[in-house]
């Protein structure tokens, strides 16, 4: 980077998850037949007028509540410009008096980033470029699909106060992390329920911002850093080479791994802004606003607090661990497993690696008793993780009779004792080398007595047998 900073602000689209679209009653869906989800309103034949969705209104509230924005009267505009997936030729955004403004978001490491607004517009249409690149230059045809059209979406504007494409993807984790605890989304990056917009530009620190280059609609944690890990030495070499940095608009390439110029960018003023004449102001009452304040859920940061403080929390895997079950919403079944007798540690890290967010979880008493064996050495890791698997099918199976079921009898101390004299015995070379001190071999005879009772041994008992037959 030769001396320079990266600074990046991020434009988050949020597409919000109501029954039905922003302005009329058509449904709300992804993935339907495209163009069956349409009507007057959505697809702006003259004489249709907009009805405004009150819940969609109640979610971007909670978006501001969330995001400590200030959450004020506001109204629509009409933002004009002229794309085949939008058939109005018109945008209903919101422009100078957004409903949502001056918030922030604090990351998970205490860095807090400016939100300058989080405004309310409906979505466009979907465009599907066939042939060439899939890109609108060089393609054969194009198809559109409207069902998308008048679907409501928040969009969420930062401050230029992120400074790496690592923070600047950690922002978009935790938001993505606010918005589907608040229910406002469902957070689907890679159905387009969220989509980012990243402008970056370069410069020596303490000089003025540089000019930035916004590089659009990337669907993807990954291309998003890449995107912007890219951009940014592009700018240092151009500005190294004695270029001018113009600003424009980008798109990512992800099979090349580069970002390539689309058009120049517009301003303001291209889009001739104006009131928009068929809604009234969206004045929401004190009152309104209060409500939905006191229903706001817990949020990422504060449930990460209430693991942790159950933890090691100067650990930084067990950290990432905590996040991981927060972000997968498993944090109620640990806190409740802990509160019934599981360690914490132990129940953090299964959860955290062992369990299906997305399916059938095992019962609370279930998981409590499995994490509570496991912790007592009654199941080997290897055991408690089969049964954690089975418990998918049975979810209240109680562990101890499932154990027996897959043949998880833990072997007594004898019979463990006589298998490692056995395992030693026909491996009398290897044994030699241990003991001279080749501690590589613990790991094969840790393998071989595994193989011997069929995954039944405790490891850690293994390890504790072995070292005492060593010395
Ligand atoms: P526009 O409406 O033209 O997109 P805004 O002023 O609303 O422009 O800014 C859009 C985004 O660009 C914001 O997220 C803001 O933080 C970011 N931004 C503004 N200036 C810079 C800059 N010099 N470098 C990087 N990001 C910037
Ligand atoms: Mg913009
Ligand atoms: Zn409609």
């Amino acid at each position: 980077m030769n001396g320079y900073e990266t600074i990046i602000g991020l434009e988050v689209h949020c597409e919000l998850k109501t029954a039905t679209k922003l302005f009329c009653g058509c449904p709300n869906m992804f993935g339907d037949e495209p163009n069956t989800n349409c009507c007057p309103v959505c697809v702006g034949l003259p004489g249709s007028l907009p009805v405004l969705n009150e819940r969609a209104v109640e979610f971007a509230i909670r978006i501001g509540l969330a995001l400590n924005c200030e959450v004020r009267w506001s109204n629509f505009h009409r933002k004009n410009y002229f794309y085949p997936d939008m058939p109005k030729d018109f945008q209903i955004s919101q422009y100078d008096l957004p409903l949502n403004s001056n918030g922030t978001l604090e990351l998970p490491d205490g860095t807090v980033i400016g939100i300058t607004r989080a405004h309310m517009e409906e979505d466009t249409g979907k465009s599907t470029h066939l042939g060439g690149s899939g890109r609108i230059h060089g393609a054969d045809s194009s198809l559109i699909d409207y069902n998308r059209s008048g679907v409501p979406l928040v969009e969420i504007v930062s401050e230029p106060d992120m400074r790496s494409g690592a923070q600047a993807r950690a922002y978009v984790a935790e938001l993505r992390a606010i918005l589907v605890a608040v229910g406002a989304t469902d957070g689907r990056m890679e159905e387009g329920s969220m989509r980012v917009d990243a402008n970056v530009s370069v410069r020596k620190p303490g000089e003025p911002f540089g000019t930035r280059c916004e590089i659009k609609n990337l669907n993807s944690l990954r291309s998003l850093q890449r995107a912007i890990e890219f951009e940014a030495l592009r700018q240092v070499d151009a500005l190294e080479s004695g270029e001018r940095i113009i600003q424009e608009t980008r798109h990512w390439d992800e099979q090349a791994g580069r970002t390539g110029s689309m058009r120049s960018k517009e301003e303001a003023n291209d889009y001739r802004y104006f009131p928009e004449p068929d809604l009234v102001p969206l004045a929401p009452s004190d009152a309104w606003i209060e409500q939905i304040r006191s229903a706001l859920p817990a949020l990422p940061k504060e449930r990460r607090a209430r693991l942790l403080a159950l933890v090691d929390k100067s650990d930084s895997a067990t950290i990432d661990l905590v996040a991981t079950v927060v972000d997968r919403e498993l944090d109620d079944l640990v806190i409740e497993a802990v509160a019934s007798g599981a360690p914490a540690q132990l129940a953090v890290t299964r959860a955290a690696n062992e369990l299906d967010a997305g399916g059938v979880l095992p019962s609370t008493a279930s998981f409590a008793a499995t994490c509570q064996m496991e912790a007592a050495g009654a199941l080997s890791a290897t055991q408690a993780k089969a049964v954690l698997a089975a418990l998918v099918d049975e979810p209240n199976a109680d562990p101890k009779e499932l154990a027996s079921r897959l043949g998880f009898e833990q072997l007594s101390e004898d019979s463990l004792g006589a298998t490692i004299e056995e395992v030693i015995g026909a491996n009398a070379d290897e044994w030699s080398r241990y003991v001279g001190g080749d501690d590589k071999l613990a790991q094969f005879f840790i393998g071989k007595v595994m193989a011997a009772t069929k995954g039944k041994a405790n490891g850690k008992a293994v390890i504790a047998e072995l070292q005492a037959r060593r010395n």
